[in-house]
């Protein structure tokens, strides 16, 4: 027996014993009202001898997450958030280069010269690929490359000699 029918057995026994004991009609004496979900989760009896394709319970359509006990202030917040540790350190390792002008960190490469150079060596492999027409090889003799206006000199006979139609631009020195 289900807990709601034994419920209203006690009650209807208590009502009828109430409405002997002060002679009142039957309408005057209050009702009981049970809050309840809709979908009051059944019992195990009742849910296998009924159909199987029954709707599961509404608790497990729920997502059950842990939730802070209590609330933080304002105050706590934003000192936790602009706490000394959390603040962008301050750099003095910054100084000019001495090339193009632009900041950079001391004992670093300047990235603005040094893409420079990454786009220079592409044009020179690119020339490499022109004149020698076949995949990159690394030769046993020493690379020159010359720039427009410039000569061999007498001491790079022999070397491979990659000449560019451009004028040597100022950071490419002369390893001499
Ligand atoms: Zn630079």
């Amino acid at each position: 027996m289900a807990l709601w029918q034994r419920l209203r057995m006690s009650w209807s026994t208590f009502e009828c014993a109430l409405l002997q004991a002060f002679g009142l009609q039957r309408r005057l004496v209050p009702a009981l009202v049970i809050e309840a979900p809709v979908n009051f989760p059944h019992s195990e009896a009742e849910s296998h001898d009924g159909d199987q394709s029954e709707s599961p319970s509404f608790l497990d359509s729920i997502f059950w997450m842990a939730a802070p006990k209590k609330r933080r202030t304002i105050e706590v917040n934003r000192c936790r958030r602009r706490d000394i540790r959390k603040l962008e350190k301050v750099k003095n390792n910054i100084e000019v280069c001495q090339v193009c002008g632009r900041l950079k960190l001391k004992h670093v490469l300047c990235a603005f010269c040094y893409q420079k150079v990454v786009h220079e060596t592409a044009l020179i492999r690119a020339q490499i690929q022109a004149q020698e027409g076949r995949p990159h090889n690394t030769p046993p003799v020493e690379s020159i490359i010359l720039y427009a206006g410039e000569k061999a000199a007498e001491a790079d006979v022999g070397k491979r000699i990659i000449e560019r139609n451009r004028k040597r631009p100022a950071w490419f020195t002369v390893d001499s």
